[in-house]
This record gives C-alpha cells, sequence and structure tokens, in this order.
C-alpha cells in the first residue's frame, strides 16, 4: 500500500503560522496499524526539529538559500575558516541551546517508554530526543553539545566552552545574524573579524577544539553504523520522520529495512529519497502527526486493557 496526501502549505515556517487542517484520521489509523506489529525502529532528521525552531537544510524554506557546511579539511587547515565557524556558532548557540522538544519529540519518547519502538536513530546534533526524554538514542552525527580536542580526547561542554568563547571575543555579540542549520548563524564576516577572533583551545593541553559531530568530509564512526543496523535487523517496521535522506548516511538504513521487506512509513514535508521504498506516506507536519498517533495508540492499548 502507499498512500499520499497533502496537508501542508509550501513551507514549514508558514504552516508554524497558519491553521491546518488536523492529520487525515484514516491515515494515523493506517500507520498505527502498520507499526503496531512488534516494537518499530525511528530514523529522524532536520525536519522533525523545525517546529522547535531549528532550521533544517532542505526543507521548502531553506533549501532556496545556498549553504556550504564547513568540510572537516578546511576547519582543521585554514585558521580563517575555524574562526569563521566559531564566531557564527557563538552567535547562533543560545538560540538553538535553548530550543526545546515538539510534540513529535515527545511522542517518540513515550513510544520508547511504552516499549513499543525502540529509541531513535538520529541524524540530529540537538540533542532534543533526549530532552524530550528519549533514553537510547544513536545521535548518527554526533552532537554540538560536546567539544572534542582533536589532540588529547578531552571532552567539554559546549556550554562552558560558550562562556569562554563570549569572555574573549565580547565584541562579537554586537552583532546579531539569523540561526542557521547545525547551530550556526548567518552573519557575513569581514576578514579583519576573522583576524580578531579568539578561538578557544583546549584546557588541557591548547590542542585545536572541534564540536563533537560528524563534519561534511569525515565518516560516522563504524560502531555507531553497526549499532543502528542492528536496531533495524530487530524491529518490526520502520518510521522515518523529517528527513529528505539525500544525505546516504540515513537512507542505508531506510535500504535495510526495504532489504528485509518490513514495513517503512515517512511522515514529512515534501519529498524524499526513499518514496518509492515506503508502504505509507504522510505528507505533514511531523509534531502535527506524531501526536495523532500517540493519541490513537494510546486509544487502543486502553482498549486492550479493558477487554482483557
Ligand atoms: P534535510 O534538511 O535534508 O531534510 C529535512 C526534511 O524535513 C525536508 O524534506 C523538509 O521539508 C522536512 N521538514 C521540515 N519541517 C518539517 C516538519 N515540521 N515536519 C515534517 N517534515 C519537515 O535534513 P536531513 O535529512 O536531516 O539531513 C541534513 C543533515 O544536516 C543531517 O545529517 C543533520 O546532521 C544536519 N542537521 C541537523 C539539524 C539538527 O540537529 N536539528 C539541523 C539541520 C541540519
Amino acid at each position: 500500500m502507499r498512500t499520499e496526501v497533502s496537508q501542508s502549505p509550501a513551507s514549514p515556517y508558514d504552516a508554524a503560522q497558519t491553521p491546518q487542517e488536523p492529520p487525515d484520521p484514516h491515515l494515523i489509523q493506517a500507520l498505527g496499524e502498520l507499526l503496531a506489529k512488534g516494537r518499530f525502529a525511528v530514523l529522524t532528521g532536520a525536519g522533525i526539529s523545525t517546529e522547535s525552531g531549528i532550521p533544517d537544510y532542505r526543507g521548502p524554506e531553506t533549501r532556496r538559500r545556498a549553504r556550504n557546511p564547513i568540510r572537516f579539511a578546511d576547519y582543521l587547515n585554514n585558521d580563517l575558516l575555524r574562526a569563521r565557524y566559531w564566531m557564527r556558532s557563538m552567535l547562533g548557540w543560545p538560540r538553538f541551546a535553548g530550543a526545546s522538544p515538539n510534540q513529535a519529540h515527545l511522542a517518540l519518547a513515550e513510544f520508547e517508554a511504552q516499549g513499543i519502538a525502540f529509541g531513535p536513530i538520529t541524524q540530529n546534533v540537538d540533542g532534543l530526543h533526549q530532552r524530550a526524554g528519549s533514553l537510547s538514542v544513536i545521535e548518527l552525527h554526533g552532537s554540538l553539545h560536546r567539544v572534542r580536542c582533536l589532540n588529547c580526547g578531552l571532552i567539554e561542554p559546549r556550554s562552558l566552552l560558550q562562556a569562554r568563547l563570549v569572555e574573549t571575543n565580547p565584541w562579537v555579540l554586537a552583532h546579531t545574524a539569523e540561526l542557521g542549520p547545525d547551530g550556526d548563524a548567518d552573519l557575513e564576516s569581514e576578514r579583519e573579524w576573522l583576524e580578531r577572533f579568539v578561538i578557544p583551545t583546549c584546557l588541557r593541553c591548547g590542542g585545536v577544539l572541534k564540536p563533537d559531530v560528524v563534519f561534511f568530509g569525515e565518516n560516522v564512526p563504524h560502531e555507531r553504523v553497526e549499532q543502528a543496523y542492528k536496531r533495524i535487523e530487530q524491529a518490526s517496521a520502520l518510521l522515518v520522520v523529517g528527513t529528505s535522506l539525500a544525505v546516504f548516511s540515513g537512507y542505508r538504513f531506510v535500504r535495510r529495512a526495504w532489504e528485509r521487506s518490513i514495513p517503512i512509513a515517512i511522515v514529512n514535508l515534501g519529498s524524499t529519497r526513499a518514496d518509492g521504498l515506503a508502504t505509507l506516506r504522510i505528507e505533514g507536519k511531523a509534531g502535527e502527526v506524531l501526536e495523532a498517533l500517540r493519541k490513537m495508540l494510546n486509544a487502543s492499548l486502553r482498549n486492550d486493557a479493558n477487554q482483557q
């Protein structure tokens, strides 16, 4: 079965402001039936966090803006690009760190606690699944909440580094910028600013610090990939939420689910690379669809309990 319905206006940001039709109950019913056959795996991406105010890369609104995320080799070898990274990150951090989980994150945490879903495999680096209460999250691309020394491996919380960044570069706060994906900010930086910017170094050894995330040009650690494959192997179905799957890093798990012939449900605004593999596709906002699913599954759990 492959079902599709459009419930959303052109942009998730418009959608956040305009009243919408509630998700089609027939589709929610079909989604619930598809997932209720055992314990389902979950794969999430940037789209699950746009309703929390964190932009994605390839949503209807964001893909119009050209974006070149920093490559690992540039970060390592080019001091000016590294300064630009931290300068943008310093401005973007308060809003990124201040974002709260939305109904979609909360629903997934509840499904995990009820034992009907595994903890999410996420491509996100925002920590919102954990803040919603999910316990066994696989962070494929790491987390922006940690910073790692590339020399001695010391981990420092990003919140502490923020205090050091502000202390050594208070003049940067005079600039305002819009929050970008991955916790950075849209800031046109002048060369003289970059030369003036003091890049913090490791507190223990003075080494180069890097956010504990997988940059472009780096690979996801092998053990993490294997752990995620194992979750797909154990699952009765796969629920994909808020990802274009343009990046192979996430797409490979949908392929594995398809090879195993387990049902695949996709909840997304806009098309994804795996639409052709999906058993059910719901075009809608993650928060609304998962909240409707949560209510439906809880009602059927209560029914089952009453009948026993
Ligand atoms: P993506 O930007 O390629 O795709 C996001 C998809 O979600 C788009 O198709 C978009 O239309 C859809 N979407 C947006 N809002 C939605 C909503 N409310 N409900 C349902 N769907 C919605 O993101 P990706 O596939 O995750 O790949 C981007 C990479 O960038 C990831 O690897 C991730 O590490 C990183 N990233 C992370 C964050 C974060 O941590 N929050 C944010 C931006 C980018």
